[in-house]
């Protein structure tokens, strides 16, 4: 079958959208009618040749849609159910999978850019296009994993449900799952873009009583306020670790950091109080690294962390945020700053590069 994607070439150029085939879920697959796909960041460090891909390649990983049909094998996805696309497929009998911890299953041998059973679903004139994350949903139409596609309740709207699929889960998650932030916590959140607002809603879910967003944009900061923060600091003209000091008196019980860079990272870490966790979230470039004073971690049993996906288990989690969400416990409709048609993916990623947009989705007819 046919399928219009937006297809990366090569580092550093526009996204192109054309036509690829696409063939039938082998087994142990199901194929997506796409009906939104989130505009991530994650995304974009491909784009910019910080993360390493095989091309072409069409990227997306924040989608959500209609399964249309399924592939021989498959028992817990059926034609017609709404799914949230899970980037993070696992194979459910590793020890990664039989601990808990799906997201650290790479699922099958193979590279991230095929399927478990090996090949790529997608080409164009009989070249390989590549997949990314398994998903792949800058297309009308995505051949996933079983695993990989998460059905939900059919009155959860689809383009509210791929939020949930990245920046929700990955935000929430963070706070609830990774760090277990306890009631009455203080807590910071540096960056405060579609993940970060997530870290920011998710420390109100779980009773924090201080929550310190950080940013350097103050149309950030203001949704912060939106999304729950108690205090915001606008990190552009002033030492935002001298006032979280200050604000919490000795340094947050917890630090989200929800950029990726190695600068606020650094931040995080020295924001927390002895005994606090600094958990990043945020997705660097391949080759950053980050450099903390050695002797603290012992002398002040301070906690560095990551969180992958906000340690999700997509198949308990993704519905709760989803009945979250519906019983207005989650804020998502105010994470969508903009709709765009795929044609004008470029542009969607231009706002995202300038910082205007909390998330912007890719809307699809
Ligand atoms: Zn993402
Ligand atoms: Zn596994």
């Amino acid at each position: 079958m046919k399928t219009k994607a937006a297809v990366l070439y090569q580092p550093n150029t526009p996204l192109v959208i054309e036509e690829l085939d696409l063939t039938e879920p082998a087994d142990g697959e199901v194929l997506v009618k796409i009906s939104a796909a989130g505009v991530c960041h994650s995304d974009y460090h491909v784009m910019k040749g910080e993360w390493t891909s095989p091309m072409p390649v069409v990227l997306g990983h924040e989608g959500a849609g209609i399964v249309e049909r399924v592939g021989t094998g498959v028992k817990n996805v059926k034609v017609g159910d709404h799914v949230i696309l899970n980037f993070r497929p696992n194979c459910g009998w590793c020890g990664h999978c039989v601990r808990g911890q799906p997201v650290l299953c790479n699922g099958s041998e193979t590279p991230k850019s095929e399927m478990f059973s090996g090949g790529s679903r997608l080409s164009r004139n009989g070249e390989t296009v590549h997949h990314f994350a398994r998903t792949s949903c800058f297309s009308e139409y995505a051949v996933v994993q079983e695993s990989g596609a998460v059905p939900v309740r059919h009155d959860m709207p689809l383009d509210k449900a791929a939020l949930i699929g990245c920046s929700v889960m990955t935000g929430v998650g963070a706070v609830i799952n990774t760090a277990r932030v306890e009631p009455g916590s203080s807590v910071v959140v540096i960056g405060c873009g579609g993940v970060g607002l997530n870290c920011v809603q998710g420390a109100q879910l779980a009773g924090a009583d201080r929550i310190i967003a950080v940013d350097i944009k103050q149309n950030k900061l203001d949704y912060a306020m939106e999304f729950g923060a108690t205090d915001v600091i606008n990190s552009s003209n002033q030492d935002p670790i001298e006032i979280i000091h200050e604000l919490t008196k000795g340094g947050a019980d917890f630090a989200f950091e929800a950029l990726g860079r190695t600068e606020t990272i650094e931040q995080a870490y020295e924001s927390i109080r002895p005994g606090g966790k600094a958990v990043v979230v945020g997705m660097a470039p391949e080759d950053d690294n980050v450099s903390i004073n050695a002797l603290s971690l012992p002398r002040n049993e301070k906690m560095l962390m990551g969180s992958y996906y906000g340690s999700a288990r997509p198949w308990i989690d993704l519905p709760r945020l989803v009945d979250l969400y519906l019983s207005k416990r989650l804020r998502v409709d105010e994470l969508v700053t903009r709709t765009y048609p795929l044609d004008e993916i470029n542009v969607a990623y231009d706002a995202l590069a300038q910082g205007d947009v909390a998330r912007s989705i890719i809307v699809f007819d």
